[in-house]
């Protein structure tokens, strides 16, 4: 029958520089089950090296080792992590316990890889460590507890999965005499159940207690002899029940392990993992703010264009607005408007003809602008009034020197509070009756202290500008009429009426479209913005998880040593950063929730809109970033030699 492990002509060898090391040459041993072994040596004789490549850490030069049968000289790293876990139990000079977690947790995590149901895993770690006498200290971290102490924990991780060879490098070496002789009582223990022991030491007194010794000078076998014959193998192990869930439970155990683990990670590093989380936190928040602001002002933008009513159309001189030979187009003048009005589907017409002059009444002079208009406008342009009212069709007729002013002309000349309704005021040297106040807009296409006057257009021609030409006609169209049609008929009867195409139309759908398309670009602009900053978030959670993967290769050694496959690994720091990531855009959404709810309290003028999707977004960008972004200190991570990651300490 094959021996359990079986060295046949093994020689590993090192690169150091340009030198080549020899730490094993041409080693051929044979290790039956149920032995106790001790191997022997000076320090750089190879005992380390050995005890590796029985472990299934490291692999031979040339040579063969096979582990109850199988090669493993060509075995991929999640063979060898299968081998380690289904044979053997590693415990260290130095304990390699992880810090972060519990005793319990500590013998769990062998189990965790080898795939145990949850409940049956925490019992018979439990189990382990109340046979260990640590039933008190389960929930112990290692630095709560002493060297013996961590010692029998290293222990009871060995065993968990069942332990079948049992492989300890210098156990005693960190432990004083007493702890000493009570962790080489529990090998011999374990031994006299049945699990393959072997022991690396330099001192002659645990050699002592092996039934066979080793010894290694140079990397070569110098010595092979039994103190003890023997004596057959009685297996009386106690072994874990074979797992019996499927494998996809297995994976979803797995994944939520490592899920855990990560979370577990995150919440004893609160400091790295909030520096970590930075850039995203302020990429989201930013990137939500601008979106949410945008939105609110877009969708204020519509409402205050769709208030203007649908159904009105202006017309101007010129090809198009700030056309810059649009004076030297013919101007629109009262009898265009005269014959658009005749027009059938026009239901009003109202013309508007644009001065600033200075206001005055008393000692009080303003500066403001003038419109003349038609007794229509305020019908049209949905102007409300707080006092008053607006001035009628007889007013255009005949002139009348009346106008409506703007609640902050009424403020600015009536500083006293005394009612402006009809009262007479200067228009330069014109005086009118103030016949009505209109209410306070709110408006982003005026700015809210404008001075308004607006009076008949027929007596701002007469009596301000001289002219007889406006600078815009606005057509209200009637409700049943088809906008589209009536925009044709105006276009057929002024290019008519002026020989040529010298005019343009605009209507609020008009508006509407070159303020989405104006707003698609502006959307464009936040998003490369967006793009970039995230991009920069992610950099920046990538480089601190490259410093924490150096930072932890202790943890992902130890992980290797006791059978966490690659993929475990590269989950493990994946989903961490995926989960530092998720928690930055949680805190950046957060944030610029806070700061709409600031800018609502502080009496912004427009609302910031959150929208569902933009919070979905959020969500789905941030965790790309940690899965792009984490990939590379990930595999890194998971690509780690298990044995250069122990040899760190
Ligand atoms: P021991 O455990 O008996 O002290 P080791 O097995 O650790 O011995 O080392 C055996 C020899 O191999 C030593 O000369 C050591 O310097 C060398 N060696 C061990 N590991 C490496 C390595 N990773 N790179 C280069 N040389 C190494
Ligand atoms: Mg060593």
């Amino acid at each position: 029958m094959a021996a359990l492990l079986e060295f046949e002509a093994l020689s590993r060898s090192y690169q150091a520089g340009d030198q080549v090391v020899h730490a094993l040459r041409d080693v051929t041993l044979r290790i039956e089950a149920g032995e106790l072994v001790a191997i022997m040596g000076v320090s750089g004789s190879g005992k380390s090296t050995l005890m590796n490549i029985l472990g299934c850490l490291d692999q031979p030069t040339s040579g063969s080792y096979r582990v109850a049968g199988q090669e493993t000289r060509t075995m991929r790293p999640d063979e060898l992590a299968r081998l380690r876990r289904e044979h053997f139990g590693f415990i260290f000079q130095r304990y390699q316990l992880l810090g972060d977690l519990t005793a319990q947790r500590n013998v769990e995590i062998p189990a965790i890889y080898a795939g145990m149901p949850t409940p049956q895993r925490q019992e018979r770690a439990h189990r382990l460590l109340d046979r260990l006498g640590l039933s008190d200290r389960t929930s112990h971290r290692p630095g709560e507890l002493s060297g013996g102490q961590q010692q029998r924990v290293s222990i009871a991780r060995a065993l968990v999965n069942g332990g079948e060879v049992i492989l300890a490098d210098e156990p005693t070496g960190a432990l004083d005499s007493t702890s000493s002789e009570e962790v080489l009582r529990i090998l011999q223990e374990l031994n006299a159940h049945g699990h393959t022991v072997i022991i690396v030491t330099h001192d002659a007194k645990v050699a002592a207690h092996a039934h066979r010794v080793i010894a290694l000078s140079d990397g070569l076998v110098v010595a092979d002899r039994r103190t003890q014959p023997h004596v057959g193998h009685s297996d009386e192990r106690e072994v874990p029940a074979a797992a019996t869930e499927s494998w996809w439970r297995n994976v979803v155990a797995r994944f939520v392990e490592a899920g855990a683990m990560a979370i577990r990670s995150m919440a004893s590093h609160r400091m790295r993992t909030a520096l970590t989380m930075l850039g995203i936190v302020i990429g989201i928040a930013s990137v939500v703010t601008v979106v949410a602001v945008g939105e609110g002002y877009r969708r204020q933008i519509l409402s205050e264009i769709s208030s203007l009513g649908t159904n009105t159309i202006d017309v101007y001189p010129g090809r198009n607005f700030g056309d810059i030979r649009s004076g030297l187009a013919r101007p629109l003048n009262a009898s265009d408007a005269r014959a658009l009005a005749t027009l059938e589907y026009v239901d009003s017409v109202t013309p508007l003809i644009g001065t600033s002059v200075s206001l005055r009444r008393g000692n009080v002079t303003r500066t403001s602008s003038v419109s003349g208009v038609g007794d229509a406008f305020f019908r049209v342009r949905g102007y409300g009034f707080a006092t008053g009212q607006a001035f009628g069709a007889s007013a255009i007729r005949s002139q009348t020197q009346e106008a409506v002013i703007d609640g902050n002309v009424e403020r600015a000349l009536f500083p006293d509070g005394s009612p402006a309704l009809g009262q007479v005021i200067l228009l330069g040297s014109v005086p009118v009756r103030i016949v009505g106040v209109t209410e306070k807009q709110h408006s982003v296409f005026y700015s809210d202290d404008s001075l308004n006057v607006w009076i008949p257009y027929t007596t701002a021609m007469a009596r301000m500008t001289g002219q007889d030409s406006f600078r815009s006609i606005t057509l209200r169209i009637r409700d049943d009429a088809n906008t589209k049609a009536a925009e044709e008929g105006v276009k057929r009867l002024l290019t008519l009426r002026h020989g040529k195409l010298d005019f343009f139309l605009s209507n609020n759908d008009a508006m509407r479209q070159s303020f989405e398309r104006a707003s698609e670009a502006s959307q464009l602009l936040i998003s490369a913005i967006a793009v970039i900053s995230l991009i920069v978030g992610g950099i920046g959670v990538m480089n601190i998880m490259l410093v924490s993967v150096v930072e932890r290769t202790q943890e992902i050694g130890i992980r290797m040593a006791v059978g966490a496959r690659q993929t475990d690994i590269l989950q493990q720091f994946l989903i961490e950063a995926v989960l530092v990531c998720l928690l930055g855009g949680v805190v950046g959404i957060a944030l610029a929730l806070a700061i709409a709810l600031g800018l609502e309290l502080l009496g912004s003028p427009w609302k910031m809109i959150v929208s569902g999707t933009s919070i979905v977004v959020a969500f789905v960008v941030s965790s790309v970033i940690g899965i792009v972004f984490g990939f590379l200190p990930a595999r890194n991570a998971a690509r780690l030699n298990p044995i250069d990651a122990l040899a760190q300490v």
